[in-house]
């Protein structure tokens, strides 16, 4: 067979060879027939048997989750749960049957095509990741109602295992990921995806290379077929000669060899060789979390994203997270800190983490009541997680940090709830730190363009670049159609970032990113030599941007860096950057 090249989005690190091994849909052309009139109720309960038998696969998967499962999952499993009650499926379909007298796969078959007709017809490119969710929540009833599950390989004993394997699918929904995990997978390869669907948020969690948004990967790719995946690049080398593998594992070697050596500067301190200081910080989103921090070398946590506490609740006796509960995970990230900052974010729910199905704008809702906005809304709930954090913050050094602040009376509303719950708890003689921090998250340009309203009523900013790239560019980070117009050095970025730390540096608070470009080691010397000291990431990129920081000198940076900022001109961003010693940052 003759080797081919193919080009996807890059979702995770490092590289795999192995063998393909394709998961297929369950097939949508399903038998059609008509039943009788005095079947029709029979029929019907075929298909909600089928739908009760996936609610129990799902729990069951649910309650299996090992404990370093990644925190995400709960969360995914619960959208397909909340999906599968949803009347659109576990009603409608019913009365097609009904209706119509079409067998039960029909029945279901047709009601998610008119479905996906609807979710085309809206033309709103976010929802195709939804579709998706969608359309793999069917497949598992339709698997159920054909009485075939899912071919997996079983459990290989290490002799017998010939080769790695790696998942080549259309799109691989999270809970099939999470079975994945007990079977020898290295890699996985979809057609569909962005870079933060479902695959991919989970391979990175798991560190196991991915490419996804390749297309047709799963028509071209056959059974068996050898692959190597450059999950950094983005590229799957169907059949590869021989002579190209032996040149990827050299590289795996070196890569893994490379890793190795760098855990060992875990307890070095982050100084640039011209003596500045900068604090790598990791991102958790649950207390479990703080151990990789830690382990990583991490100075503290800089973002906590609470909103990982409430989700994955199935199964669980409060649809919300009661105050106690909150208190418990928000102690025991700062116990498990030791000592060390833990900056807790307020809850972001909205756009693509809904809370549940109907309290989101599903027009556009990454413009709709997500975070401080729903906060502000339901007053009751965000009460509750501020006396949670307020009572977590006798254990240590506790930071609140606000997602989405845009006006100056959301500022107001803010710090009033935070003082309203402080008297609540003084009321109550419970005691907590009453200097603790308040920042703001600068995620919408709106507030990268005003912040002397922020800096003075507030004691740190904190840059989510994922979304602030999201609204600057209006490109839906989760969608893979635009992934290739999403980038971090668009000037009107560079610009807002800088007048952001700038605004910091003159009003004396400290500004840190905690979003997806300070975890980017090819941005590392751009963003110090702009002047950040404090970076937040996933704990696995923190020892080579610890690394980074060690082999530069800032000073020595600065003409770059003044240049880069004085253009407009992407040429002369790229070449300025690559002279940084950053070359590979893509040109958009
Ligand atoms: C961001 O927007 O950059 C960020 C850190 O928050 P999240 O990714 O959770 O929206
Ligand atoms: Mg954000």
């Amino acid at each position: 067979m003759a080797s081919f090249t193919l080009q996807g989005i890059p979702v995770s690190r490092g590289i795999t060879i192995g063998r393909a091994h394709l998961l297929r849909p369950a097939a949508l052309d399903v038998e059609h027939y008509l039943v009788a009139q005095e079947e029709v109720e029979s029929e019907v309960l075929r298909l909600q048997s089928a739908i009760a038998q996936v609610h129990k696969e799902l729990q069951t998967i649910w309650a299996d989750l090992p404990p370093d499962a990644p925190t995400e999952l709960g969360a995914f499993l619960d959208v397909h749960a909340l999906i599968l009650s949803d009347p659109m499926i576990s009603e409608a379909p019913l009365e097609v049957i009904r209706i119509r007298n079409y067998n039960a796969e029909w029945a279901l078959v047709t009601q998610i095509e008119a479905l996906s007709a609807q979710f085309d017809e809206i033309e709103d490119d976010y929802l195709r990741e939804r579709k998706a969710d969608i359309q793999q929540v069917a497949e598992r009833i339709l698997k159920v109602l054909m009485g075939s599950a899912q071919h997996l390989p079983h459990q290989a004993s290490d002799d017998e295992r010939p080769a790695n394997l790696i998942v080549v699918a259309r799109d691989i929904s999270p809970a099939d990921m999470m079975q994945f995990r007990n079977v020898a997978f290295t890699g996985f390869v979809t057609d569909e995806g962005g870079p933060n669907s479902h695959t991919a948020i989970v391979s990175r969690s798991l560190g196991i290379p991915a490419v996804v948004g390749l297309g047709n990967a799963s028509e071209l790719i056959e059974q068996d077929d050898w692959l190597i995946i450059d999950s950094d690049a983005g590229v799957v080398v169907v059949a590869p000669p021989s002579i190209v593998i032996d040149y990827y594992r050299d590289r795996q070697a070196v890569l893994l060899k490379a890793r190795k050596k760098l855990n060992r500067l875990k307890k070095t301190p982050a100084i640039t060789q011209d003596g500045i200081e900068i604090s790598l910080l990791a991102n958790i989103e649950l207390p479990q979390d703080a151990a990789a921090a830690l382990e990583a070398g991490a100075v503290g946590v800089g973002l906590f994203r609470s909103e990982f506490l409430f989700m994955g609740r199935t199964g669980h006796e409060h649809v919300l997270p009661t105050e106690e509960e909150q208190f418990a995970a928000y102690r025991d990230a700062v116990l498990a800190m030791k000592g060390r900052p833990v900056t807790i974010r307020t809850l972001d729910v909205g756009a693509d983490k809904p809370l549940d199905t109907t309290d989101h704008n599903i027009l556009n809702p990454a413009l709709g009541l997500r975070a401080i906005r729903y906060c502000l809304q339901e007053p009751q709930l965000f009460l509750t997680q501020l006396r949670a954090i307020l009572r977590a913050s006798v254990f240590g050094p506790v930071h609140i940090l606000v997602p989405m602040l845009t006006h100056s009376f959301e500022i107001d509303q803010t710090l009033e709830m935070i003082e309203k719950a402080k008297q609540e708890l003084r009321a109550e003689n419970i005691k907590f730190d009453d200097k603790i921090l308040v920042g703001a998250m600068i995620e919408v340009p709106a507030a990268a363009l005003s912040l002397p309203m922020f800096v003075k009523k507030l004691d740190f900013l904190s840059i989510g670049t994922n979304d602030l790239i999201q609204y600057t560019l209006a490109i839906d980070r989760a969608d893979h159609e635009v992934a290739h117009l999403y980038s971090d050095i668009h000037p009107a970025i560079l610009q807002l970032l800088h007048m952001t730390v700038s605004a910091g540096e003159k009003a004396g608070i400290p500004v840190a990113i905690c979003g997806g470009m300070a975890g980017d080691v090819r941005l590392t010397r751009l963003l110090i030599g702009m002047g950040f000291r404090e970076l937040s990431m996933p704990a696995a990129l923190l020892p080579e941007i610890k690394q980074a920081i060690l082999n530069t000198h800032i000073e020595s940076c600065q003409p770059h860096i003044k240049k880069i900022l004085r253009s407009f001109d992407p040429a002369v961003i790229h070449d300025e950057l690559s002279q940084l010693g950053m070359a590979g940052v893509t040109l958009q």
